[in-house]
């Protein structure tokens, strides 16, 4: 689906040109960055460009971006890496067209339209919200905006200066998710919940009715992986982003997803290539999730075909794996996404 090419225009004042400067050093480190003699920064990235006309004490900004959502994200970076430059920069930035304390553009109200029970720990929840184009493009996942006292929510807003601002994490629980399913033009997208037990969104998921009011956020995270060849594994929270990634992977695909669950019946049909074989561990092989995802994972990278890893769990997993893979294949790193998905108590 297309984007809608938005660009918005801003002032950065005051700021001197050792300034911006610096933070177009910043920036150089993860954008392409253009600095011309007479005081013109551009920066391209993957969420769109920021360019900075400097003269005179004051910063002249544009940025251009697919849609609303990508745009307010250009507008969060500008803003967070002015102030990593030099502390207190960003405070200077003005944005004409925008009203202070309106709803971030990447945040939208939904509703619970129905809750469907998978199998004995999974839960389906159709949300319905308006304008949900941005969400089916370049991220899989979102978070779940769930007030702590529903009747008087807070939600993020936007600042003075353009940037979102969070509610403290105890008046507004943020946990992501993955998009499982999307029809934007319908006006839905689908998550699943695991039920792990102990968790806030789990006891909100089980309780939700038709026509429960949700904030969602987003999108975020990666996008669908290119590769011809795929290897993806993870517990229950990566089950849904394996799904999709399948659901929509091109037929030709091929690969191994190893997946990890407690309980056997936890187990999805999950439509996908019919070469993607998909392997299902159980609570005695569970404990060898990260070992076995670490050998499949290693022998395909040691091939020479053009493959994408990926892979969710908890943190100690995630953090070994992230640490062995991209040891042993360093200059193969952009294909292999490792993260942590949950974190287990460390005094459970
Ligand atoms: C990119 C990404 C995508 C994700 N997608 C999904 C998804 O589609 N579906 C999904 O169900 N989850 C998903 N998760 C995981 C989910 O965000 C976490 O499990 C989150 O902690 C759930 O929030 P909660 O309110 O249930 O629990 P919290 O309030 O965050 O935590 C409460 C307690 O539950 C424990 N806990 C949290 N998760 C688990 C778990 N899986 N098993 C056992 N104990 C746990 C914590 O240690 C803590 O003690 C995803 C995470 C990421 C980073």
């Amino acid at each position: 689906m297309a984007g809608e090419d938005i660009t918005l225009h801003g002032r950065l004042a005051p700021v001197d040109w050792p300034g911006i400067e610096a933070f177009a050093r910043l920036m150089s480190d993860f954008a392409r960055v253009h600095v011309t003699p007479d005081h013109v920064v551009t920066v391209s990235m993957d969420a769109g460009a920021i360019t900075l006309r400097w003269a005179a004490g004051a910063a002249d900004i544009r940025l251009q971006a697919r849609d609303q959502s990508a745009a307010q994200n250009l507008r969060d970076t500008l803003g967070h890496l002015l102030d990593s430059a030099v502390d207190g920069l960003a405070a200077g930035l003005s944005w004409p067209t925008m009203t202070e304390g309106a709803l971030p553009p990447n945040f939208r109200l939904a509703t619970v339209e129905a809750s469907t029970r998978l199998s004995p720990n999974f839960l389906r929840l159709r949300l319905r919200a308006d304008d949900l184009g941005f969400m089916a493009r370049t991220g899989l996942h979102l978070r779940l905006l769930q007030p702590k006292d529903p009747a008087n929510p807070v939600w993020p807003r936007l600042s003075a200066t353009g940037r979102t601002v969070w509610p403290d994490s105890g008046l507004l629980h943020m946990p992501v998710y993955t998009i499982r399913a999307i029809d934007a033009a319908s006006g839905w997208l689908d998550v699943d919940i695991y039920l792990h037990g102990r968790g806030r969104t789990c006891a909100w998921a089980k309780a939700a009715r038709p026509g429960d009011p949700v904030g969602i956020s987003g999108p975020g995270g990666g996008w669908l992986p290119k590769g011809a060849h795929l290897v993806l594994g993870g517990d229950e929270t990566a089950l849904p982003v394996i799904g999709r990634i399948l659901s929509e992977a091109a037929p030709d695909t091929i690969g191994r997803a190893v997946i990890a669950v407690t309980n056997l019946d936890d187990r999805q049909e999950i439509s996908g290539p019919p070469g993607v074989q998909i392997d299902w561990l159980g609570p005695q092989d569970r404990p060898k999730l990260a070992t076995t995802f670490d050998a499949i994972a290693s022998t395909a990278l040691s091939g020479t075909e053009a493959v994408q890893v990926l892979f969710g769990g908890e943190r100690l997993e995630a953090d070994h794996l992230r640490h062995t893979l991209r040891k042993r294949f360093h200059p193969s790193v952009q294909r292999v996404a490792v993260a942590t998905y949950w974190r287990a108590d460390t005094n459970a």
